[in-house]
């Protein structure tokens, strides 16, 4: 009997799956099976996603949920498929890619459910369809902490691992995501189609996407009843609000190729990202990345590039030139209107006032001429607008040149004092995080989960969760990072 066999009839919950990305047809994707994972098991879950979802208490320890998770049994009204797209690499278009080793299970609880890792697809050219355990808890930790920072994303419900043995620049382990999102199309599922002048597919997806998430788009008083030039703006506006939303938080996500950007705005494929620890603007996560591409202040003009692209994919269906370029350039407001949007919520100002740039400018360039600690320094302004005490330091303590902040801060008291002190302090803690997802704290989680300690995984998702609040028995997750921090090479290989 095959482990499929013996798990089918067992698995009780019926999620009660729809299709709709299956119904598209044969272009879009091929059926596939998942691979088994030998003897598996569980290596971190998010009961909070379960909750939302609404799944049934007890999934966490059944093994029926176990098998179906890392892909050893066919949840009943699952169809399991992989898609096909495109993309631009690194800047460059590099062809058809497709979940190389993603696998769809269908639609429940409103969200799309994919296992990453589940094994080989048509899609996986020279890859082995595996994920391995380390990729595998970044991206559980930082879907879950992006949720918690409020931050656009696709999300994770657990990682399941297992010993079978996984090439990468070292052996390492095979492990399962399983993740979430209402759809995992991608800028390059359109590139795909216009490249191939598969034109009624091009509209077949624009229109599933449109009617599916963007349904706004069909007013016809909107970009002159053109859906397809609404569906781009709409996009656009999205992706700004996301990269606004990372550069507020100093996340860099390290491979923004047009193949890991969601048509929905969410951050995706998490691989090489990082939180910037010192703020060091032209700070390169991906290790891969030589030429500094997707450089943490590059991101905006990356994102817009990538629209571009998207516009471009999209033009046998606008037809209009001039009215795509014009969707496009509605990036070049609405970016800065949504990062003084952030700003203004991380300075703790009353809703609907906007920082005045020049305050924004100069303390980021305070911060980024020492690398001063970006978390931390929001945070520790914080509570120093809370505190209101002249004796506390504890902000300027993390500058060199006292003057500078000194004149930056008399700058914010004034402007407090103008747009009204009351619930600043309320709005800033609620807008710092004190907790995010820094490279040697996964790093520290996934040495211990390499040695089937898992408890570092499920106490970074409880704090990652919640980040705005205190979680004190975890201090150490709020800390400066190491020295050791800064040799953590992190690459495309995952
Ligand atoms: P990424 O850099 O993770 O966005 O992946 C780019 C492309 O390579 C996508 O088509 C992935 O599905 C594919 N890919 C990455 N790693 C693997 C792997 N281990 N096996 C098969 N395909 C992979
Ligand atoms: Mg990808």
């Amino acid at each position: 009997m095959s482990s499929q066999d013996a798990y089918a009839i067992p698995f009780a919950p019926d999620l009660a799956w729809q299709h709709s990305f299956a119904e598209l047809g044969e272009r879009f994707s091929v059926p596939m099976q998942a691979t088994p994972l030998p003897a598996p098991y569980w290596v971190g879950q998010s009961l909070a996603l379960g909750r939302e979802l609404g799944l049934a208490p007890g999934w966490a320890e059944s093994e029926d949920w176990l098998q179906a998770l890392c892909g050893n049994a066919e949840m009943p009204g699952s169809r399991l498929l992989s898609s096909v797209y495109s993309g631009h690499q690194f800047g460059v278009w590099a062809g058809q890619l497709g979940d190389g080793r993603a696998i769809l299970l269908g639609e429940a609880h409103g969200m799309e459910w994919q296992l990453k890792g589940a094994g080989k697809t048509p899609f996986s050219r020279m890859g082995d369809g595996r994920a391995v355990l380390r990729s595998s808890i970044r991206e559980f930790l930082c879907s879950e902490a992006m949720q918690g920072l409020r931050v656009p994303t696709t999300r994770a419900l657990c990682v399941t691992g297992s010993d079978a043995p996984v090439r990468r620049e070292t052996m390492e382990t095979a492990a399962v995501v399983t993740r979430l999102a209402p759809s995992f199309v991608r800028f390059g599922h359109f590139e795909h189609f216009c490249h191939h002048g598969l034109h009624d597919e091009l509209k077949a997806l624009a229109d599933y996407v449109i009617a599916r998430h963007y349904p706004e788009c069909l007013d016809s008083a909107l970009w002159g009843g053109n859906p397809y030039v609404a569906f781009l703006a709409a996009v656009t506006e999205r992706t700004a609000h996301m990269v606004a939303h990372w550069q507020s938080v100093g996340f860099c996500h390290g491979v923004m190729n047009t193949d890991n950007m969601s048509i929905l705005g969410l951050t995706i494929d998490y691989g090489p990202f990082q939180f910037l620890d010192g703020y060091d603007p032209s700070h390169v996560c991906n290790h891969s990345d030589h030429q500094g591409r997707y450089a943490f202040h590059k991101q905006p003009n990356v994102a817009y590039w990538n629209l571009y692209c998207l516009g471009q994919a999209l033009l046998p269906l606008i037809e209009e030139q001039d009215q795509a370029i014009a969707a496009l350039e509605t990036f070049k407001t609405q970016f800065p209107q949504a990062m003084a949007q952030r700003f203004a919520a991380k300075l703790g100002l009353p809703p609907g006032t906007l920082p005045p740039p020049s305050l924004v400018e100069d303390i980021l360039k305070l911060l980024a001429a020492e690398a001063v600690d970006f978390t931390i320094f929001w945070r520790r302004l914080s509570h120093w607008v809370r505190l209101q005490d002249p004796a506390d330091a504890s902000v300027r303590d993390l500058f060199l040149d006292h003057t500078g902040i000194d004149a930056w801060l008399a700058a914010l008291g004034a402007l407090h004092q103008a747009a009204g002190r009351a619930d600043a302090a309320t709005r800033m803690l609620a807008a710092n995080p004190k907790y995010v997802l820094r490279n040697h704290l996964g790093e520290l989680a996934i040495r211990a989960a390499r040695l089937k300690d898992y408890s570092q995984v499920a106490a970074l998702l409880e704090v990652l969760q919640a980040p705005f609040d205190e979680h004190p028995q975890y201090e150490s997750f709020a800390g400066f990072a190491p020295d050791w921090a800064r040799g953590i090479e992190i690459s495309c290989s995952s």
